[in-house]
């Protein structure tokens, strides 16, 4: 069997305890996972890019077929230029459903050899978006149930500096 190579976009703005479980979860199946840092210059983020990717890549020190780089452009693209048959992606609760079903056939019409594959977090990480993170951190809500200590420290130094 060829070494299978799984994508995993996303604008990851912060990683959150659900994306590290979606990274986990793949470690295990897939020979290698590449999680990719969207650069995209149209959504504001509160993170850099770079900021992103070193928080992903602390967050995934000990799997050792993971690894984190940043992309622009179609996504189906950069899977192509990396090896990468599968392009990972989270279901949440029914309302990802419709999202991520356009998004993977649309992808499947760019480029029909990368495949979508969908993996579900555990409870308590189905509700968790790094939206809420962020509003509930931006109102100085409690937020170490959804990130690790060292994202949330830089969470709350990114709102202690817009103070
Ligand atoms: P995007 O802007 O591409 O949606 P995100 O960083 O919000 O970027 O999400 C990247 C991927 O991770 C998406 O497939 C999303 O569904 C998934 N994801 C986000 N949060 C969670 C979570 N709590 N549990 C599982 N998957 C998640």
């Amino acid at each position: 069997m060829p070494e299978h190579i799984a994508i995993y976009p996303g604008s990851f703005d912060p990683p959150t305890l659900g994306h590290l479980d979606l990274m986990q979860r793949a470690a295990k199946m897939f020979h290698k996972v590449i999680v990719a840092v969207a650069n995209n210059e149209q959504k504001q983020a509160l993170f850099t890019v770079q900021e992103r990717v070193e928080m992903l890549q602390e967050m995934v020190g000990e799997l050792a077929n993971v690894e984190v780089r940043h992309f622009q452009g179609l996504t189906v693209e950069f899977a192509v230029q990396n090896k990468a048959v599968s392009l990972l992606r989270g279901l949440r609760a029914m309302s990802d459903f419709e999202y991520e079903l356009s998004l993977a056939i649309n992808n499947r019409k760019l480029r029909p050899e990368v495949d979508t594959v969908c993996l579900m977090p555990s409870e308590p990480y189905l509700f968790l978006s790094s939206r809420q993170v962020k509003e509930i951190a931006s109102l100085g809500g409690q937020i170490s149930h959804y990130v690790t200590p060292s994202v949330e420290q830089r969470i709350r130094a990114k709102f202690n500096a817009k103070k």
